[in-house]
């Protein structure tokens, strides 16, 4: 065990991985011999960087700025960049630790890596916005490229930081090539991108409950966020004939018992960039909890009764007491769209129920693995349709969860994807790293 104030989430996340790997390291002596965990544990490469910018006042002001090279054994760093203040380098480096193993299972060439800063989008302009992102890139520019580090969107970074981010380092370097992905459809990004993420979640999801011989027909769900994972999420959860019946943003919980209205939630968070509470006026008969009436031990959101959750807005926000509420209250599938949104308690509560759960590494790699589509199309100078993007996130969707599934039955853990994708993403990245040497 570890204990490292200073670093609580990456020793979260290197913890829960460990606890699967037992049985693998026990059969294949190969990775102690190899000293694959003291290495795999030890990120490659971490930048750390000054972002100074000059906000509307005429005033410097002065941010943090992460990237985090984790691991190259099976392509190209690759990893979303998150602005957000509670961004720090333990946060950097757990994302950076999970995206390797979720890379590994998308069975695409590409490594781990993430990224950020601590800077707060809320409130700021569209020229604040436009200034932070040209300075955070004329540090990171230096780093990145199509074949080595290609960074994405994650929380706070979207199409539009990213049109910043890519022009600027178009001007830096006088290269127009694909080094960032999520970029606008007018020039270089993928169809689906956007959606990725939440609809990956939600495939993720319907393959857990048909392998119970159910389906998502009919389900009532509980989303939390409102922002890029959340809202497709929703959007897939209506295709699928399920209804989102709470949703939530930094600020509260909204619960809306026929429905969310999602056109409206879209215009509010997409559009308006303003607060869910909003929702009240177009929609008097829904309920919305603000963040200072939550339960003390959790979140408002996990509180009602539903068939199923999806997690999609950040680290920590689903506690062991959500867990047990969830749970009591009838929820048989959890599937997270965020990455690492459930506690060790929550996730041991969900396991021990015997419940459908997705671990975020295997649920939310739908994003991922679009961005790698994104690479290969900027490569090959190629647009694909929707269908065709569409069809290939199904398809790796569906073998992330046969591959996490597999391995766990193999394991004789069956229904435990948190230990199948762990083993699998663990074995792919290990046995790369093994075959090119002690680098
Ligand atoms: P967005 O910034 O688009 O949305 C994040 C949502 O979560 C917003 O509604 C935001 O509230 C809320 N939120 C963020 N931080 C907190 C917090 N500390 N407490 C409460 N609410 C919070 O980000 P994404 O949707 O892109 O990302 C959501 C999650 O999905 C993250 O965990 C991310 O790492 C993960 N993920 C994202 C991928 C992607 O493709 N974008 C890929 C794989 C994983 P508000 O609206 O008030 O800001």
């Amino acid at each position: 065990k570890y204990s490292s104030p200073a670093q609580a989430e990456f020793y979260q996340a290197v913890e829960e991985v460990l606890d699967s790997l037992g049985p693998i390291l026990e059969t294949n002596k190969i990775y102690q011999q190899q000293a694959i965990i003291q290495r795999i544990v030890e990120p490659e490469r971490q930048i750390m960087f000054r972002v100074p910018w000059v906000d509307d006042k005429g005033e410097i002001q002065v941010n943090k700025g992460y990237r985090i090279e984790f691991n190259s054994a099976l392509g190209p760093y690759k990893g979303g960049l998150r602005f957000h203040p509670s961004v720090n380098a333990s946060i950097i480096k757990f994302l950076g630790f999970e995206q390797i193993f979720k890379n590994a299972l998308t069975g695409l060439p590409i490594g781990g890596g993430k990224g950020g800063a601590n800077f707060d989008p809320k409130g700021r302009s569209d020229g604040e916005i436009m200034r932070f992102c040209q300075s955070f890139m004329n540090e990171l520019y230096r780093h990145i490229g199509p074949t080595t580090d290609v960074p994405a969107g994650d929380i706070g970074v979207g199409a539009r930081e990213i049109g910043y981010m890519f022009g600027q380092y178009k001007r830096l370097t006088g290269r127009y090539e694909g080094v960032l992905t999520g970029k606008s459809l007018l020039w270089g990004g993928s169809l689906v991108r956007k959606e990725a993420t939440g609809y990956g979640a939600v495939y993720f999801a319907d393959f857990m409950l048909k392998d119970r011989g159910d389906s998502l027909q009919g389900k009532r769900c509980l989303v939390s966020g409102a922002g890029n994972v959340a809202i497709y999420a929703m959007k897939k959860l209506y295709q699928l004939g399920a209804t989102p019946i709470a949703c939530s943003d930094s600020s509260g919980t909204l619960y809306h018992d026929k429905g969310i209205d999602l056109a409206l939630v879209r215009h509010l968070k997409e559009e308006q960039r303003s607060c869910l509470k909003e929702y009240l006026n177009a929609h008097p008969d829904a309920l919305y909890t603000p963040r200072s009436d939550y339960p003390e031990d959790g979140h408002a959101v996990w509180r009602y009764a539903a068939d199923a959750a999806f997690p999609c807005a950040t680290q920590n926000e689903l506690t062991g007491a959500d867990a047990q509420s969830l749970l009591a209250n009838g929820c048989k599938l959890v599937s997270e769209g965020a990455n690492m949104p459930s506690t060790q308690e929550a996730v041991n509560a969900f396991i021990a129920a015997g419940i459908a759960y997705g671990p975020g590494k295997a649920a939310n790699a739908g994003g991922v693995a679009t961005s790698q589509l994104e690479m290969a199309q900027n490569a090959s100078m190629q647009n694909w349709t929707f269908e065709q993007v569409d069809k290939q996130l199904q398809h790796i969707m569906r073998n992330i969860f046969v591959t996490a599934n597999d391995t766990a039955k193999a394991f004789g853990q069956e229904g435990n994807l948190v230990l199948g994708a762990n083993i699998a993403g663990f074995r792919r990245v290990a046995d790369a790293m093994i075959e090119q040497g002690v680098v």
